[in-house]
């Protein structure tokens, strides 16, 4: 039989993440965070003194670097050729370097196969920019999430300062602009909705409420499917 896919595209900062990760265990669901995949290469290149948007250097970097995910206990773990690298690919630096290195076709088309695999094999809700368009077509059910561009900032301000970074709200709220504009404006799988998208805006919505809303959307779905 084949799997549930579930595609949850938006933009940065719509809480897609911290949303799917609960609804994912709520349902007992596989959650992938494909922007992770994308802030590795990022990890990778900068390491390697590549400066992300240098599409030639970046694209040759790819041969050296395997990409691995793996689950535990609910939490998903990412490895750069073997070295767990969860929690280093969510410093602030690694953001804009994602979304620069991601605009690359030869970037895209590396970290296409791994993410269609996993949702080969496992009932997934896998969230990113492109999941309903151009990675998963065929998925089951599509939301595109979005919340004006204050209120992810306000999110993703908050996050930041309680692991102890220094940003400033302006600055953050400047960033999401910035990103929004590289995510929808590159040529290849920018940012947008599938036409047969379900679009959820959680602006002003308590997590809680979320949670709610894409639950019973997620779960309505999937009782006319299994029917
Ligand atoms: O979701 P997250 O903010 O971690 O993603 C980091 C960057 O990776 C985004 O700014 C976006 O440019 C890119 N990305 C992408 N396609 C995806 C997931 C993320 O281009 N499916």
């Amino acid at each position: 039989m084949a799997t549930i896919n579930i595609a949850l595209d938006g933009p940065s900062g719509a809480g897609k993440s911290t949303l799917a990760r609960t609804i994912a265990a709520n349902l007992g669901l596989v959650y992938i965070d494909t922007g992770a995949l994308y802030r590795t290469v990022a990890l990778y290149l900068m390491k390697n003194g590549i400066p992300p948007e240098d599409r030639e250097r970046a694209a040759a970097a790819l041969g050296g670097l395997s990409v691995r995910f793996a689950h535990a206990d609910g939490v998903q773990h990412v490895f750069m050729n073997g070295e767990d690298v969860t929690d280093a690919i969510r410093e602030h630096a690694v953001s804009a370097a994602a979304s620069a290195c991601s605009a690359h076709p030869e970037v895209r088309a590396f970290l296409l196969d791994l993410q269609r695999e996993i949702a080969r094999k496992e009932n997934v809700i896998m969230d990113g920019r492109d999941i309903g368009t151009v990675v998963l077509p065929q998925a089951q059910i599509k939301i595109f999430l979005t919340a004006d561009a204050e209120d992810r900032a306000r999110r993703r301000y908050e996050e930041l300062r309680l692991k102890g970074q220094q940003v400033e709200y302006e600055q953050v709220l400047a960033d999401v602009k910035t990103r929004d504009y590289h995510d929808t404006h590159r040529e290849t799988a920018p940012l947008r909705e599938a036409a047969d998208a379900i679009r959820v805006d959680t602006t002003g919505n308590t997590f809680g409420k979320s949670v709610q809303v894409l639950t019973d959307l997620i779960k309505e779905r999937l009782a006319c499917i299994m029917k």
